[in-house]
């Protein structure tokens, strides 16, 4: 790796960073999936309707498992004593008990593209029509018409049309081509990245991008970020790399919005915008690596037309974005009897933070008073049974 993306790499590590974002929900243990249940809760900021093209933060993912460093006996039993995990999904809109309907499935799945000149809608669908690209809904809203195609293949031809057209527009990423990123725990900052990178090839990973994390005080970690094909998934099953023990883990969300580093719009990404520039320091209509502003005269905000930058954080327009645009979010709930957790809370632990658990209930604890419940983000409520073994039950609830 060339010195310029080592620099390009830690500037990525920066929380604010769009490119900077994980894969959600993306990694299925096989076979744990046993249950699920439905509810709703308004509890994540909504972008488009896309769930993985939200910052994270290295640094909140880089000494929180300090301790948690598997042995390699450890993962082994982690994968076979799992199957008792009973996963709840909670979204109505992904009940997988009631698809009788798949278009219409196919279509609330389907990623919408707002197009940002309202005016021109009459046009494009005219357009739309002549190529027989279907869309089941278009509604106005601030940023523009937000017009959601009836499936997959139409949202790549209206894309595609757009493109050709000159549209300005915005929208997300497919989720199967977007990249895996991937944090590979215990590889000493001694180990070079081409090292690693031989060596997750040698053994069937290409990874093209690979990042060096750092720790709070910004120290350099025992922790890489790789990034890779969406397919290649089951590098979570890793347990070595350059010779070493290593455990993985799908990248954290830092709960940041997402700017447009092009318009500056809020909740997407400038690789996939077209709308026209907004300098982030002066608000005019050009590249902001291209402002010739001198710092002697004050910024000026594109979205709110203060005196800052676009990316300011107490921007008025950023907070009236965030609470505009909370998101009905699936919350996650693992029921587990897990007959005595004592030896089995880091295969929990690991397990709630690949699934991004919201409550895991436990019963068979076998806990006592004198054993500890506590897992790091989680409150614990339990009840013991004191009186002869067994028993026990507990509730954790993600703070
Ligand atoms: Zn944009
Ligand atoms: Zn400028
Ligand atoms: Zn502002």
């Amino acid at each position: 790796m060339d010195a310029n993306t080592s620099t390009e790499a830690r500037k990525r590590s920066k929380p604010e960073d769009e490119n900077y974002r994980p894969p959600k929900r993306t990694v299925k243990i096989d076979q744990i999936a046993t249950a699920t249940t439905n509810i709703t809760t308004p509890n994540k900021f909504a972008t488009l309707t896309e769930d993985s093209e939200v910052p994270t933060t290295a640094e909140n993912q880089t000494t929180d498992h300090e301790n948690t460093k598997p042995s390699s006996k450890k993962r082994s039993t982690h994968r076979s004593s799992t199957d008792n995990f009973k996963v709840l999904n909670i979204n109505p809109s992904t009940s997988d008990t009631n698809t009788t309907n798949t278009a219409t499935e196919d279509a609330k799945n389907t990623i919408p593209i707002v197009l940002r000149n309202k005016a021109k809608l009459e046009n494009l669908r005219q357009k739309m029509n002549t190529n027989k690209i279907n869309y089941t809904k278009a509604s106005t809203t601030a940023q523009g018409i937000r017009i959601q195609p009836q499936c997959t293949d139409d949202y790549r031809k209206l894309r595609k049309l757009m493109e050709a057209e000159g549209h300005e527009y915005h929208t997300h990423s497919p989720r199967q081509e977007r990249s895996l990123k991937v944090v590979i725990r215990g590889i000493p900052v001694e180990s070079t990245e081409e090292e690693i990178i031989e060596d997750l090839n040698r053994q069937g990973y290409p990874v093209f991008k690979i990042t060096r994390m750092n720790g709070k005080q910004k120290i350099p970690a025992p922790m890489v970020l790789v990034e890779l094909e969406r397919k290649y998934n089951s590098i979570y099953k890793l347990t070595h790399v350059v010779g070493l023990s290593i455990t993985t883990e799908a990248l954290r969300q830092s709960g940041e919005i997402i700017q447009c580093h092009r318009c500056q719009l809020f909740g997407h990404i400038q690789q996939n915008c077209t709308a026209e520039y907004k300098c982030m320091k002066c608000a005019e209509n050009h590249n902001t690596h291209e402002c010739v502003k001198p710092k002697t005269i004050a910024a000026k905000c594109s979205n709110c037309g203060g005196p800052h930058t676009s990316t300011y954080k107490n921007c008025n327009e950023r907070s009236k974005f965030m609470k505009h645009n909370r998101k009905i979010d699936a919350i996650h709930i693992i029921a587990w009897n897990c007959n005595g957790i004592s030896n089995k809370k880091q295969e929990l632990q690991t397990y709630a933070h690949i699934h991004k658990s919201d409550i895991i209930l436990l019963n068979e604890s076998h806990s006592k008073p004198q054993h500890s419940l506590c897992m790091k983000n989680y409150m614990t409520y339990r009840q013991d049974r004191i009186d002869r073994v067994g028993g026990g039950v507990a509730a954790l609830v993600k703070k």
